[in-house]
């Protein structure tokens, strides 16, 4: 396995094995990996030849009283996970060769990006499509793989590289989850011991909600009282958004009829901000 920190080296690796007409696969991320980025390169190697997954702390993405500076970061556990599962190439570049000079330019899919979790965090999906477009000129990959945990991410891409012709095609990747039910992120890493035990509210509240509608109800206002009520009996959760939406175009919703349907909760233990979710199609079996 190699690790590269600058883009020419990259370029001039990837070049050779796409002349020897090898697939390949870009895992982007920003380090501190778990078994959730794993199950992403696992998806990334199954699909293709050449699997490179990069670890960058965007800057761009990040609000001015948001975690950048305590985000987590450790490059020789990352470097020994990704040798276990099968990663050809980690991509890890400075801010300095990522960002050069201040950027101009940015992409940024409209509509999708100002609602749900754009609502409090204003510029970052416009950080995460500019970096994520600039990945996939640096990389130039067949496919390029993102976790269901970011859902809103994951739609916005899909938007992004249909709306911008790349030929890279998105694959994506279920939520997983650590042995309670918490779904895998690297900010868990800053819970405390107590915010970490109280944190499993979140995957327990979203298998209620999931069962209710599997069992018949249609009234999203109901579903997002039981959430709520379920949520707040966790003194510790702080709770900033419940949204429930149709799961491809992320209208909010009145009604569940027979769509597909994704459940969105952000909630806040102390500083830290937790995101889950749950995709539900009504018309499955009731659990
Ligand atoms: P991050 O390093 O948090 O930016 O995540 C990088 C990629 O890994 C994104 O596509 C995430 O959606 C994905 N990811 C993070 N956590 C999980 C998880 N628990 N399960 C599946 N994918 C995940």
């Amino acid at each position: 396995m190699l690790v590269i920190h600058t883009i020419a080296e990259l370029r001039a690796h990837l070049d050779e094995h796409r002349q020897n007409r090898r697939k390949i696969s870009l895992v982007p991320t920003m380090g501190f990996l778990h078994q959730g980025h794993m199950a992403l390169a696992q998806k990334a190697r199954e699909e293709s030849d050449v699997v490179v997954l990069s670890i960058f702390v965007n800057p761009i993405q990040f609000g001015v009283n948001e975690d950048l500076d305590v985000y987590p970061r450790d490059l020789p556990h990352d470097i020994a996970l990704c040798k276990e599962n099968g990663v050809d190439i980690i991509f890890a570049p400075s801010v300095a060769e990522i960002y050069p000079e201040p950027i101009m330019t940015s992409v940024e899919v409209q509509s999708l990006s100002n609602i749900l979790i754009g609502r409090h965090r204003p510029n970052h999906f416009r950080g995460v499509t500019t970096i994520v477009a600039k990945l996939l000129n640096i990389v130039e990959p067949d496919k390029i793989i993102f976790g269901e945990k970011d859902y809103q991410q994951l739609i916005i891409v899909r938007r992004m590289i249909r709306d911008l012709s790349y030929k890279a095609e998105v694959v994506g990747v279920p939520i997983v989850r650590e042995e309670d039910g918490l779904a895998c992120s690297s900010r868990n890493a800053r819970l405390t011991k107590e915010d970490r035990a109280a944190a499993v509210i979140l995957s327990q509240s979203l298998k209620k909600a999931q069962k209710r509608i599997l069992e018949g109800e249609k009234d999203v206002s109901t579903i997002r009282q039981l959430i709520e009520d379920n949520i707040k009996s966790e003194a510790r959760a702080k709770i900033q958004s419940i949204d429930i939406c149709h799961a491809t175009k992320l209208d909010t919703l009145d009604r569940i009829d027979n769509q597909p349907i994704v459940i969105l909760l952000a909630v806040a233990f102390g500083d830290v901000v937790l995101i889950d979710q749950q995709l539900v199609t009504p018309n499955e079996k009731a659990l």
